[in-house]
């Protein structure tokens, strides 16, 4: 279930008798994705020979109304001691007893807000979109994500290290304005965020699987997607 106000999710869990999966609920949270995002770090970390203990996670962008990071943060809080890092425009900072329960599990978290800040070692950048339909009237007048907030190729050549992971959970809003996650990392092998979403369909699979009680009757395992290139690009094909 997927749906815009915070707790619902949970109400109607528990006036129903059957498995309830949490799809967003409002600005809350996002355990389904918490789940890919995590399966994405441990796969990319096992490829690249890192381990998560002491890894330095930063998060950016809507950390207030981005549920996915909400999810995210309490489930990397159950793990070996992290350094997690929250850069987040005034007012869109990580709701206080996320940040309260991360530190009182032994990590290591530090709030800022601007990217413009000297930042070293980062092992993941997770990025997200500003969540302007959760906006009040009073919020969105005017509001402007400012370009300290974009995470491009500059900022990780600078500030991160050649195998740095930039995650997103997209939609990733590409207009040059919203300055979210840069269409400059395209291409870039950092970028994750590609293999992030292939991930979720053998989690979410995973996660009906287990639901449903059928998991030991699952004999195909995952096996590497082969990508076409579309004969058509979309809307900007001339032939279209
Ligand atoms: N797809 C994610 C969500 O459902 C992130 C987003 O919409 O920005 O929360």
């Amino acid at each position: 279930m997927r749906h815009p106000e915070l707790g619902s999710v949970a109400e109607f869990a528990a006036a129903t008798h059957v498995p309830v999966i949490n799809g967003g609920d409002g600005p809350g949270e996002h355990p389904s994705q918490a789940l890919l995002d995590f399966y994405t770090i441990d796969k990319e970390f096992t490829r690249l020979g890192k381990g998560l203990a002491g890894a330095h996670v930063l998060m950016t962008g809507d950390l207030k109304y981005g549920r996915t990071v909400h999810s995210l943060i309490k489930l990397l809080s159950l793990y070996a001691p992290m350094r997690i890092t929250l850069v987040a425009p005034p007012g869109l900072e990580m709701p206080g007893h996320l940040v309260d329960l991360v530190a009182s599990r032994g990590h290591r978290i530090e709030q800022r807000d601007s990217l413009a800040q000297g930042y070293a070692d980062v092992d993941v950048v997770y990025t997200t979109r500003i969540q302007k339909e959760r906006f009040t009237a009073e919020m969105s007048e005017g509001f402007s994500l400012s370009r300290d907030f974009t995470v491009d190729r500059a900022f990780l050549d600078a500030r991160c290290g050649r195998d740095t992971l930039v995650m997103h959970p997209l939609p990733r809003d590409s207009r040059p304005e919203a300055n979210d996650l840069d269409v400059d990392l395209n291409g870039d092998p950092r970028l994750a965020i590609f293999r992030q979403t292939d991930n979720g369909i053998p989690v979410r699979m995973a996660i009906f699987a287990t639901l449903l009680e059928v998991d030991d009757l699952i004999e195909q395992e995952l096996r590497p997607v082969r990508w076409f290139v579309p004969p058509r690009v979309g809307v900007d094909d001339p032939a279209l």
